[in-house]
C-alpha cells in the first residue's frame, strides 16, 4: 500500500500547497503573543470547524492542572490562555491513535527596527516566508493541518482517533499542553513539527525560569557608600550563576544524548530592571533568568542549588547580606525529555514509520538530534507514557529578528507528515 499511497498523498500536498502557504501567511500575521492568543485561536478553530473536525475550545483553569507533575507557576491572569482542540472520532478504531500538537503562541518581536520588514505583516522572498512564529511553530500548524487535508483528499480518514491541538502556553509554561492533558486527551503517540530542521529531536532539555528581586534604603549618591546600590550588588550574583552554569555542563555530568556537547545548558539573564532615578542611589533591581537542565537531572535539586548559590554570593555583599535577595519562580518549571530512552515498543514502531516516511517524502535518511531547548514533548512523554515525536520544518532566527521558513520544506514535512499518518493510525474510507 505505502508508494501506491504515498505517491497519491504527495500529490494532494501538491495540489494544495498554494493554499497551504496563503494559511501560513494568514495565521502569520496574527500576532499571537502571550495574552493576545485570541483571534489566531479562532481562526484555527474556524478552519478545523469548516473541515468537520469537533471543536473543543476552553480557556484554561489553574484548578484543572496546578496540582500536576509538569505544572509551571504562573504570574498574572489566564483570561485570554485559550486551548483549541479539533477532533477526528475513527468509525473502525482499528489503528493507532495519534496527538497533532502545535503551539500558537509567538515570542514578542524585539526592538522592530532590527526587522527588515513589520513582523506581523508576513512576505515571502527566495522561498523563505518572513514573519514572527512563522517557523515556530506556524508552518508546523498549517503542516499537521494539511497532511490531514491530503488523507482526505485520497479518500481516506485515519482509522483511529486523531486530536488536532492548537496550544497557548508553550514559549513560557507548557501550561497549554498540560491542560490538554488534564482534559483527557491522550493517545498512542504525539507529533510536534517544531522547526528543526527535518530532524528528529531525540533529546530535549528542561529549563527553569526564576526571578531575582533585590531592594535597600535608597540614598543620595553624594552619601553612597559602596555595595549599597541594589543594581550593582546584581553583578556578583549573576557572575555566580555562571559559574554554576559551568559546573553543571562538566563532562560527568552529561547525559548520554549531550555527551559530545560542550556546553548545552545555557544560563541567560533575559530581562533587567532597576533603580528610578539617575542620581538616587537604586534601593531595587529585579531581574530574569532561564536555567536549562539535563533529561534526568531533578527540577528540585537544581532549583535547591540556584537559591544557595545566590545566597552565598549575597553573603559576600555587605548590602545584600542585611537584605538577601528573593527567588521567585514565575514560568518554566519544565523537565528534559529524551525519546532516546523510551524502550517502547509504540515507541520504536513510532520512530520506524516516520523514519519510512521521512525517507520517501525527502529521498533522505531522518537525522536524529538532541537540542538544547524545549518543547511540549514532555508532557507527553513524562506524564502521559505517550512517545513523543519532534519533527518539522526548516526555519531560521527563531527567537530572532526577521524569523524565517523554508517553504519547501514545510512541503516536504507536510508530506511526511501525511504519510505518518496513514501508517500510523491505518486509513478507513471518507
Ligand atoms: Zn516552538
Amino acid at each position: 500500500m505505502t508508494h501506491n499511497l504515498s505517491a497519491r498523498l504527495f500529490d494532494e500536498v501538491d495540489k494544495a500547497f498554494e493554499l497551504q502557504v496563503d494559511f501560513l501567511s494568514e495565521l502569520t500575521s496574527h500576532a499571537s503573543v502571550r495574552g493576545q492568543e485570541q483571534s489566531a485561536q479562532n481562526l484555527m478553530a474556524d478552519q478545523l470547524d469548516k473541515r468537520g473536525y469537533e471543536i473543543d475550545r476552553w480557556q484554561i483553569d489553574l484548578a484543572d492542572i496546578q496540582h500536576l507533575p509538569g505544572f509551571s507557576p504562573v504570574l498574572g491572569p489566564y483570561e485570554e490562555a485559550i486551548n483549541v482542540v479539533g477532533a477526528h472520532r475513527s468509525k473502525t478504531r482499528k489503528g493507532r491513535s495519534l496527538i497533532l500538537n502545535g503551539h500558537i503562541d509567538v515570542v514578542p518581536t524585539g526592538p522592530l527596527d532590527m526587522w527588515d520588514s513589520p513582523p506581523f505583516e508576513p512576505r515571502i522572498a527566495d522561498g523563505w516566508l518572513y514573519g514572527r512564529g512563522a517557523g515556530d511553530m506556524k508552518a508546523g500548524l498549517a503542516s499537521n493541518l494539511f497532511a490531514l487535508d491530503a488523507l482526505n483528499a485520497c479518500g481516506y480518514a485515519p482509522a483511529a482517533d486523531v486530536f488536532y491541538q492548537s496550544v497557548v502556553e508553550e514559549e513560557c509554561t507548557g501550561n497549554g499542553a498540560l491542560a490538554c492533558l488534564a482534559r483527557g486527551y491522550t493517545a498512542d503517540a504525539a507529533l510536534i513539527p517544531e522547526p528543526f530542521s527535518e530532524h528528529l529531536v531525540s533529546a530535549q532539555l528542561g529549563v527553569i525560569w526564576f526571578q531575582v528581586r533585590l531592594k535597600g534604603l535608597p540614598a543620595h549618591v553624594a552619601y553612597a557608600g559602596s555595595g549599597s546600590n541594589a543594581i550593582e550588588a546584581a553583578f556578583p550574583l549573576i557572575e555566580a550563576l555562571h559559574k554554576m552554569e559551568h559546573r553543571w555542563n562538566a563532562a560527568q555530568n552529561r547525559p548520554s544524548d549531550y555527551v559530545h556537547m560542550e556546553h548545552a545548558l545555557n544560563l541567560n539573564v533575559g530581562r533587567f530592571e532597576g533603580g528610578d532615578w539617575t542620581s538616587s542611589v537604586p534601593a531595587w533591581s529585579v531581574f530574569d533568568v532561564r536555567m536549562a537542565i539535563f533529561p534526568g537531572q531533578s527540577i528540585d535539586d537544581a532549583k535547591a542549588e540556584i537559591e544557595q548559590v545566590i545566597l552565598a554570593a549575597a553573603q559576600e555583599n555587605a548590602f545584600l547580606r542585611n537584605s538577601l535577595p528573593e527567588v521567585i519562580y514565575h514560568g518554566f518549571h519544565a523537565e528534559g525529555y529524551a525519546l532516546s530512552q523510551d524502550s517502547s515498543t509504540h515507541a520504536a514502531t513510532a520512530i520506524a514509520t516516520l523514519e519510512n516516511a521521512h525517507q520517501l517524502a525527502t529521498g533522505e535518511p531522518l537525522v536524529r538530534e538532541a537540542i538544547t531547548a524545549t518543547t511540549d514533548a514532555r508532557f507527553f512523554g513524562l506524564y502521559a507514557d505517550t512517545p513523543a515525536l519532534v519533527y518539522g520544518p526548516r526555519a531560521e532566527a527563531i527567537h530572532g529578528f526577521n524569523e524565517r521558513v523554508e517553504l519547501e520544506s514545510m512541503r516536504k514535512i507536510t508530506k511526511s507528515t501525511a504519510l505518518f499518518i496513514a501508517e500510523w493510525c491505518g486509513v478507513e474510507k471518507v
